[in-house]
């Protein structure tokens, strides 16, 4: 989730460098079982071995991190093929665990601009109308629709934000869309509840990790013993004890930590015996996930001189001409940490149409965009690309979840817990949703109403 120009007005609303750990089993009988490795699982699994409970954390992938990965072999360099924003950088724990680790080779920085100046690159086909009436005009109309969007929360309308947008017929309202919604929330304007939306906690602008956001959070838990491997197929909470069963075996405990994404949850891939109750259910499928996809691509250095790019971490936006109803388009982050690399996002309906059709398409679009902003040159310059594909991603089914028109109420039922024996943790589940902070959080939140109810 790319929080880069949103504004502080919510405040009124009160509102694969991931370390392969050996298979390592902390406890033959452990009193609690945490599913899921990924930001949440790690933060309660830590919290809870912190507090002397014995706990195995078990996770179906082979590696720890979940949708925070960095990849360093595709191009060489640091590649966060899911979260890269070190968002909230103020309060984030991770900003402050990657200062802490510099001596370790870890390098957090912020943007070279202050907050509300982030660098940015706007063009309008192949003109570069950065500092232009014409650059303002995007921002303004990006403006107007977001007080919209907080003015309808403030009002206790938890409506599509499709219902408030304003001027359709500007040439900047696809770019608008793309970066308020797609690139934004994952979701485009009809399918993002404003109330959900608003509800968002105060955040300050987000910081960088030179060796990748998913690293970071793999150094930070190295030392937790994780269960790899084991995917949960049935959680059968009927009695006293819950028995887990895994594709390596059963597991009796007395609490699970569940902390898989609502795509899991929704898709039914864990039994649960009895069946979850249904308002629990709704909040999993009203609290749905959005898909956000990154075409990566490493280009020559020369490219970013030529096109006039001297700084790092530049964003591109473009007049986005199509939508369909979601913006065919792409917004940019160009250069990351200085490394030549690039991530080209789509989201929303758009994304999930382009990841049907494959990563060829996916990197044939990114490029045949890419050509009509900066002409043919893109060939001589272009060195490689990936495509994500976290729409399919068997592991988590979608990118992250947002709260669907009418349902942001349902962000209070998905967090509490079952008869005091299962416990729902994830970015979904976060006050700070949709990030690995808001995850974190959630972890150690769902551990501390474990050890509670141990009292
Ligand atoms: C492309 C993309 C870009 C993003 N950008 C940012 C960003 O810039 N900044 C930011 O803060 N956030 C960003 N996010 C969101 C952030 O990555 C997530 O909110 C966060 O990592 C979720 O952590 P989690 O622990 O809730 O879930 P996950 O990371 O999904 O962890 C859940 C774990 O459960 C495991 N699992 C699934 N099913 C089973 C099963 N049956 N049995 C056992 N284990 C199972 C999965 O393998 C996974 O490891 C981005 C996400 C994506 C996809």
């Amino acid at each position: 989730m790319n929080i880069n120009r949103r504004k502080f007005l919510a405040g009124s609303l009160a509102s694969i460098s991931a370390s392969l750990i050996p298979l390592k089993v902390q406890s033959n009988n452990p009193e609690v079982v945490v599913i899921g490795a990924g930001a949440a699982g790690l933060a309660a699994t830590d919290t809870l071995l912190k507090n002397g409970i014995s706990t195995m954390c078990i996770e179906a992938n082979n590696r720890i991190g979940g949708r925070a990965l960095t990849d360093n072999s595709i191009f060489g360099v640091p590649y966060d093929v899911g979260a890269h924003w070190i968002q909230n950088s103020k309060d984030n724990p991770f900003r402050e665990y990657g200062e802490q680790v510099k001596d370790e080779g870890f390098e957090v920085y912020k943007p070279p601009t202050k907050w509300g100046e982030d660098r940015y690159v706007v063009y309008d086909g192949t003109q570069n109308v950065t500092g232009t009436k014409s650059e303002d005009d995007l921002w303004k109309l990006y403006e107007e629709i977001e007080n919209n969007m907080y003015n309808a929360a403030l009002a206790g309308k938890d409506i599509p934000a499709s219902d408030v947008v304003v001027r359709k017929d500007s040439e900047w309202f696809e770019t608008a869309h793309q970066a308020l919604g797609a690139y934004e929330g994952a979701k485009d304007y009809k399918d993002i509840s404003c109330v959900d939306w608003a509800n968002y906690p105060p955040y300050s602008i987000s910081w960088y990790c030179k060796q990748g956001y998913g690293a970071l959070l793999s150094h930070r838990w190295k030392h937790l013993p994780v269960q790899f491997n084991t995917t949960v197929e049935s959680v059968d909470w009927n009695n006293k004890n819950i028995k887990i069963a895994t594709s390596n075996g059963d597991i009796v405990v007395k609490k699970c930590i569940i902390t898989v994404s609502n795509g899991i949850l929704s898709s039914d891939q864990i039994n649960f015996l009895p069946n979850l109750p249904a308002e629990k259910m709704e909040s999993i499928h009203r609290i749905s996930m959005g898909v956000y996809n990154h075409v990566a691509m490493t280009f020559h250095p020369d490219f970013f001189k030529e096109i006039g790019i001297r700084t790092i971490d530049t964003y591109l936006y473009y007049k986005i001409k199509g939508s369909n109803p979601s913006p065919r388009g792409m917004a940019g982050l160009m250069n990351i940490s200085g490394s030549n690399l690039c991530y080209f996002d789509t989201g929303g309906d758009f994304a999930i149409e382009l990841e049907k059709e494959g990563s060829e398409a996916q990197i044939d679009f990114t490029t045949s965009e890419l050509k009509s902003l900066f002409g043919s040159k893109i060939d001589r310059y272009l060195k490689k690309s990936h495509a994500t594909q976290w729409g399919n991603n068997k592991y988590t089914l979608g990118s992250y979840a947002a709260a669907e028109p009418g349902y942001a109420h349902l962000r209070e039922t998905i967090r509490v817990p079952l008869n005091e024996k299962l416990y729902f943790a994830g970015e979904a589940t976060a006050h700070e949703y949709a990030s690995v902070s808001g995850a974190h959080r959630s972890g150690i939140r769902a551990a501390n109403e474990v050890l509670q109810s141990l009292i």
